[in-house]
């Protein structure tokens, strides 16, 4: 079974004429769960459920958590899911219509992932976020399909939370021959833990998040994007909140598809950083998605509007 579907590669007139390039849309907007962790986050489920997991733990209330929910519904294995008090009920709805269990527990990320590790162990398993080799060879999937198509493009550009997708996207270019593709690393100013890494020359700890791409928030990535950036082309781009959401505006208007603000960054480099591109023609963006940020949201976050408490850091 595949948890995954192949998405579209479209060309984008709308991006192409704002940007002056030729823009290429992967669209895991589309995936079963609105977002690219369907393809790591569902494999390595999958994955450790052939070697005799009984049931999946994860302490997401973003798209990975939804993505474990997905997978054990459809594998038959009970989900659990520990989520902060600060999780909205948007996502503990969409959590639950998943047939997940769902646990509230703690102020922060930390005192929900403390929990789980009383609760995992003998068959119980964590899948983790984006840290994690499974996660990566199933994030790359994406790079095949694109490969399949037949379009090397000149760039990709992709969103950085904790690295999971950058590890993947790194990977898959490895497995199809395509290292010398430049990457192009987007984070949001109030989230950017990629680029304090490379910054320090080391995976650093980032003392707060105070970006609404929440999805992004992960504070500090994985060791593996890290090096990623020291062996492949990798260039890493901050955006404004701002701008990731007049991408996200933009682009629903454009393409009918409402995705969140962390996806929001990367799709603002077409829309406002059109500098940023001037060595490339023919230029893909992961369209990674979202489910958690209604179009009432978006507005509210632009007009400056915040829930006190907010933004939750995710670790
Ligand atoms: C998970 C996710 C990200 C960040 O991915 P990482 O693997 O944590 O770097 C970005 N955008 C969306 C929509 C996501 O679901």
């Amino acid at each position: 079974m595949q948890l995954h579907i192949q998405t579209p590669l479209i060309k984008s007139e709308p991006l192409s004429q704002v940007s002056g390039k030729n823009i290429w849309l992967k669209m895991e907007a589309l995936q079963p769960t609105g977002s690219f962790k369907n393809r790591g986050v569902c494999f390595a489920c999958q994955e450790v459920v052939k070697q005799g997991a009984q049931a999946l733990f994860s302490s997401s209330g973003g798209n990975a958590g939804i993505a474990v929910a997905y997978a054990g519904r459809k594998l038959g294995i009970p989900v659990t899911v520990v989520v902060p008090e600060t999780t909205s009920a948007k996502a503990i709805e969409l959590l639950k219509n998943e047939n997940a269990k769902v646990i509230v527990h703690g102020e922060s990320w930390q005192e929900a992932n403390e929990l789980i590790q009383t609760l995992t162990g003998d068959g119980k398993v964590f899948i983790h976020p984006f840290d994690d080799p499974l996660v990566w060879q199933g994030h790359g999937t994406m790079i095949d399909e694109i490969h399949q198509a037949g379009l090397k493009p000149d760039a990709v550009i992709l969103s950085v939370g904790g690295g999971g997708m950058l590890s993947g996207v790194g990977d898959g270019l490895k497995r199809n021959g395509w290292q010398d593709v430049p990457l192009l690393a987007i984070e949001t100013e109030g989230a950017a833990s990629f680029n304090q890494a490379i910054k320090a020359n080391q995976p650093i700890e980032l003392n707060e998040i105070t970006s609404v791409a929440t999805t992004l928030g992960a504070k500090r990535v994985c060791q593996q994007a890290f090096d990623l950036s020291k062996q492949l082309s990798v260039q890493s781009i901050l955006v404004s909140d701002q701008q990731a959401l007049n991408a996200c505006r933009q682009f629903l208007s454009d393409h009918r598809v409402l995705v969140e603000p962390s996806c929001g960054a990367s799709l603002s480099i077409a829309y406002d950083h059109a500098e940023k591109l001037k060595d490339f023609e023919n230029i893909v963006i992961i369209v990674c998605g979202g489910v958690t940020a209604t179009i009432e949201q978006i507005n509210k976050w632009q007009l400056g509007l915040r829930e006190p408490g907010f933004p939750p850091a995710r670790e």
